[in-house]
Protein backbone atom coordinates (compact mmCIF):
# COMPACT_ATOMS: atom_id res chain seq x y z
CA UNK A 1 0.00 0.00 0.00
CA UNK A 2 1.42 3.34 -0.42
CA UNK A 3 2.98 5.67 1.99
CA UNK A 4 -0.07 8.24 1.66
CA UNK A 5 -2.76 5.39 2.40
CA UNK A 6 -1.15 3.90 5.28
CA UNK A 7 -0.27 7.32 6.75
CA UNK A 8 -4.18 7.87 6.87
CA UNK A 9 -4.63 4.60 8.64
CA UNK A 10 -1.42 5.02 10.87
CA UNK A 11 -2.87 8.59 11.88
CA UNK A 12 -6.78 7.64 12.15
CA UNK A 13 -6.32 4.80 14.40
CA UNK A 14 -2.64 5.07 16.05
CA UNK A 15 -3.94 3.12 19.39
CA UNK A 16 -4.73 0.27 16.95
CA UNK A 17 -1.56 0.50 14.84
CA UNK A 18 0.15 1.51 17.92
CA UNK A 19 2.65 -1.36 16.77
CA UNK A 20 3.90 0.32 14.35
CA UNK A 21 7.19 1.80 15.89
CA UNK A 22 8.28 -1.38 17.22
CA UNK A 23 10.77 -3.43 17.16
CA UNK A 24 10.43 -6.15 13.96
CA UNK A 25 11.01 -9.04 15.76
CA UNK A 26 8.28 -7.79 18.22
CA UNK A 27 5.52 -7.19 15.67
CA UNK A 28 5.22 -7.09 11.64
CA UNK A 29 3.07 -3.83 11.89
CA UNK A 30 6.28 -1.44 11.22
CA UNK A 31 6.26 -3.18 7.40
CA UNK A 32 2.65 -1.41 6.74
CA UNK A 33 0.03 -2.65 4.74
CA UNK A 34 1.63 -5.61 2.66
CA UNK A 35 -1.01 -5.29 0.20
CA UNK A 36 -2.33 -2.86 -3.04
CA UNK A 37 -4.30 -0.25 -2.61
CA UNK A 38 -7.50 -1.44 -3.44
CA UNK A 39 -8.03 -3.24 0.10
CA UNK A 40 -7.49 0.41 1.49
CA UNK A 41 -11.64 0.87 2.51
CA UNK A 42 -11.92 -2.39 4.06
CA UNK A 43 -9.10 -2.40 6.11
CA UNK A 44 -10.30 1.15 7.34
CA UNK A 45 -13.33 -0.15 8.06
CA UNK A 46 -12.76 -2.81 9.94
CA UNK A 47 -10.23 -0.81 11.24
CA UNK A 48 -13.19 1.81 12.28
CA UNK A 49 -15.41 -1.44 14.39
CA UNK A 50 -12.34 -1.99 15.89
CA UNK A 51 -12.02 0.99 17.11
CA UNK A 52 -15.58 1.36 18.37
CA UNK A 53 -14.82 -1.51 20.67
CA UNK A 54 -11.76 0.22 22.39
CA UNK A 55 -11.41 1.86 25.15
CA UNK A 56 -7.61 3.71 24.70
CA UNK A 57 -6.36 0.72 27.55
CA UNK A 58 -3.29 -1.24 26.87
CA UNK A 59 -5.81 -4.30 26.67
CA UNK A 60 -7.34 -3.11 23.33
CA UNK A 61 -6.66 -5.19 20.56
CA UNK A 62 -3.43 -4.04 18.83
CA UNK A 63 -3.00 -5.49 15.01
CA UNK A 64 0.47 -6.89 14.94
CA UNK A 65 0.45 -7.96 10.62
CA UNK A 66 -1.71 -6.55 7.62
CA UNK A 67 -0.45 -8.97 4.79
CA UNK A 68 -2.14 -11.78 2.50
CA UNK A 69 -2.85 -15.73 2.87
CA UNK A 70 -1.80 -18.07 0.59
CA UNK A 71 -5.35 -18.10 -0.80
CA UNK A 72 -4.81 -14.62 -1.64
CA UNK A 73 -7.33 -13.11 0.66
CA UNK A 74 -6.26 -10.42 3.79
CA UNK A 75 -4.81 -11.82 6.61
CA UNK A 76 -5.13 -10.28 9.94
CA UNK A 77 -3.16 -10.47 13.15
CA UNK A 78 -3.82 -9.25 16.29
CA UNK A 79 -2.88 -9.26 20.03
CA UNK A 80 -5.96 -9.12 22.47
CA UNK A 81 -8.81 -10.47 20.03
CA UNK A 82 -12.23 -10.93 20.83
CA UNK A 83 -14.71 -12.90 19.65
CA UNK A 84 -16.34 -9.15 18.42
CA UNK A 85 -12.98 -8.11 17.28
CA UNK A 86 -12.25 -11.73 15.42
CA UNK A 87 -15.60 -11.63 13.64
CA UNK A 88 -14.60 -8.10 12.65
CA UNK A 89 -11.27 -9.60 11.12
CA UNK A 90 -12.89 -12.88 8.93
CA UNK A 91 -15.56 -10.70 7.64
CA UNK A 92 -12.72 -8.49 6.32
CA UNK A 93 -11.42 -11.28 5.01
CA UNK A 94 -14.23 -12.68 3.41
CA UNK A 95 -14.89 -9.41 2.00
CA UNK A 96 -11.06 -9.22 0.38
CA UNK A 97 -12.36 -12.68 -1.24
CA UNK A 98 -14.22 -10.77 -4.00
CA UNK A 99 -12.34 -7.16 -4.29
CA UNK A 100 -9.48 -6.14 -6.21
CA UNK A 101 -6.55 -5.68 -4.51
CA UNK A 102 -5.20 -3.33 -6.94
CA UNK A 103 -8.49 -1.03 -7.62
CA UNK A 104 -11.64 -2.14 -5.52
CA UNK A 105 -13.70 -3.53 -7.91
CA UNK A 106 -15.75 -6.27 -7.20
CA UNK A 107 -16.05 -9.16 -8.43
CA UNK A 108 -12.68 -9.79 -8.78
CA UNK A 109 -10.92 -13.60 -8.07
CA UNK A 110 -7.41 -15.18 -7.22
CA UNK A 111 -5.18 -15.39 -9.87
CA UNK A 112 -3.15 -18.41 -10.56
CA UNK A 113 -1.75 -18.38 -14.03
CA UNK A 114 1.59 -16.86 -14.28
CA UNK A 115 1.77 -12.80 -13.97
CA UNK A 116 2.17 -10.44 -12.15
CA UNK A 117 -1.00 -10.87 -10.12
CA UNK A 118 -0.45 -13.95 -9.37
CA UNK A 119 -1.58 -15.50 -6.04
CA UNK A 120 -3.25 -12.06 -5.98
CA UNK A 121 -6.93 -11.27 -6.35
CA UNK A 122 -7.68 -8.92 -9.35
CA UNK A 123 -10.46 -8.32 -11.70
CA UNK A 124 -10.29 -8.55 -15.32
CA UNK A 125 -9.19 -5.03 -16.28
CA UNK A 126 -6.58 -4.60 -13.83
CA UNK A 127 -5.14 -8.31 -15.76
CA UNK A 128 -5.74 -7.08 -18.29
CA UNK A 129 -3.62 -3.72 -17.97
CA UNK A 130 -0.37 -5.44 -16.93
CA UNK A 131 -0.35 -8.52 -19.65
CA UNK A 132 2.28 -8.17 -22.08
CA UNK A 133 1.01 -6.44 -25.19
CA UNK A 134 0.27 -9.67 -27.94
CA UNK A 135 2.89 -10.39 -30.26
CA UNK A 136 2.13 -10.05 -34.13
CA UNK A 137 -0.14 -7.42 -33.64
CA UNK A 138 0.83 -4.19 -34.52
CA UNK A 139 -0.28 -1.47 -31.74
CA UNK A 140 -0.81 1.34 -34.10
CA UNK A 141 -4.21 0.88 -36.59
CA UNK A 142 -3.42 1.01 -40.53
CA UNK A 143 -5.90 3.28 -41.51
CA UNK A 144 -6.97 3.08 -44.96
CA UNK A 145 -7.61 5.70 -46.74
CA UNK A 146 -11.11 6.82 -47.29
CA UNK A 147 -12.78 6.25 -51.11
CA UNK A 148 -16.09 5.88 -52.57
CA UNK A 149 -18.05 2.95 -52.67
CA UNK A 150 -17.38 0.71 -56.30
CA UNK A 151 -21.08 1.63 -56.62
CA UNK A 152 -23.00 4.60 -56.37
CA UNK A 153 -26.37 4.85 -56.88
CA UNK A 154 -27.04 8.13 -57.65
CA UNK A 155 -30.76 9.28 -56.87
CA UNK A 156 -31.90 11.73 -59.17
ZN1 LIG B 1 -8.90 -4.18 -10.52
Amino acid sequence: MDSHKTNNLFERFSHLYRERNVLLENSKMPLGFQCENGWYKIIYEMSEKIKKLSSDSPHDCAITEVSRNKDGTLHVEARNLTPATQDIIVSAKEQSRLTCEYCAYTPAFLRTSKGPQKGHIACGRCLRKSAPPTKGRTPKRVTKPRRAPDVMVLKR
